[in-house]
């Protein structure tokens, strides 16, 4: 383990930048979200959750895969370069961490996805330990440990400084690039790891009992008659989906810019009713069927087809942003509920 004093932090963002790109939480209009690090940039290590999760580095909101143009009979194709940008995330919490994970397992499974694949092989995940869990967390429901981060470097800022550990070859790679660096005894960070166990004993989601919720009872919670319940107030806003670290769901589009036919991909929601609607119609033609395919997903069939794994970690985003209060701990809940009956 290493450190660098905190009043230091900027010459740390400084050594990184020099030999790769940096991203990490800045505040932007009141908001922070993670952005390219330069000198001078509002840095914010004290929000716990950026609005949207840092996923967006591996899988941007928009993307361009290749683009067509006609001159005469002739058709060029265009298709761009793999991403080559070399870059570091600082700052990504244990949560957002585990949800790098589950899209792994999406992008990274056969047929792979190119364009993620060379964005996780070129980036280095520097997380950062969490110090004041929100009430809307629950990460620990997942075994997910905030004081442990993971990554590729984890990080934790104690006592005036910042202490970082190499997990990973790519983040000793990082680490043994910084001579700022002064050696540490992990037992510095041993208050602040015990102050977040504290604080994680008292967050009021922490009990969240998934039993039941395993895959074993597909059809019965499939069929359920609380989902109309459930659903009844979901403006379909698709909000919750944007906000999550491990949605996945993407349109495909072409686009004429008058120039060349250009075909990109961008997030899509399956809280949307034109989501996958294909030349017959929408294979889910109420928001019921909506509601209820995303929950059903994240908790049911991701688990059964993926070790058991839930594709949530209770980053709580959508627990704080949904505008009619609707949430995977609500669903969890009554389903939990059903399977029990
Ligand atoms: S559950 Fe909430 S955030 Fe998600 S689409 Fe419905 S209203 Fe929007
Ligand atoms: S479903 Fe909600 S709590 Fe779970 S990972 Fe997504 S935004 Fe976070």
């Amino acid at each position: 383990m290493q450190k660098i004093a905190m009043d230091r932090i900027s010459e740390f963002f400084s050594a990184i930048a020099a030999e790769r790109a940096l991203y990490l939480p800045l505040k932007k209009k009141g908001a922070v979200n993670f952005g390219k690090w330069e000198e001078g940039a509002d840095v914010d290590l004290d929000a716990l959750h950026t609005v949207k999760s840092p996923k967006g580095l591996f899988f941007p909101q928009s993307e361009d895969l290749v683009s067509f143009k006609m001159q005469g009979k002739e058709i060029s194709i265009d298709a761009p370069d793999a991403p080559d940008e070399k870059f570091a995330v600082f700052g990504v919490r244990a949560c957002d961490a585990r949800g790098m994970d589950i899209l792994d397992r999406v992008f990274l499974s056969d047929p792979v996805d190119t364009y993620y694949a060379a964005r996780r092989e070129n980036g280095i995940v520097v997380t950062l330990s969490c110090s004041a869990p929100e009430e809307t967390c629950f990460c620990s429901v997942f075994g997910i440990d905030p004081a442990r981060p993971g990554g590729d470097v984890s990080a934790w800022i104690a006592g005036g400084f910042l202490y970082v550990k190499a997990l990973t070859e790519k983040g000793e790679a990082l680490l043994s690039g910084l001579s700022l660096l002064e050696a540490a005894d992990e037992a510095e960070i041993g208050p602040a790891v015990e102050q977040v166990k504290a604080v994680m004993e008292k967050l009021p989601l922490k009990d969240l009992d998934l039993t039941g919720i395993d895959g074993s009872a597909t059809e019965k919670l499939f069929a359920s008659e609380k989902w109309a319940e459930l659903s009844r107030a979901c403006l379909g806003c698709g909000t919750c989906t944007y906000v999550c670290p491990t949605c996945q769901c993407y349109d495909i589009r072409d686009f004429d810019t008058g120039k060349e036919i250009r075909r990109y991909r961008c997030w899509d929601s399956c809280m949307y009713s034109d989501f996958t609607r294909m030349a017959h119609g929408n294979p889910r033609k109420s928001q019921v069927e909506r509601f209820r395919q995303r929950f059903m997903h994240k908790l049911v069939y991701f688990p059964a087809n993926n070790d058991g794994m839930y594709s949530c970690v209770g980053c709580g985003r959508c627990v704080a942003k949904c505008p009619i209060s609707m949430n995977i701990v609500k669903v969890a809940k009554a389903l939990g509920a059903e399977a029990k009956e």
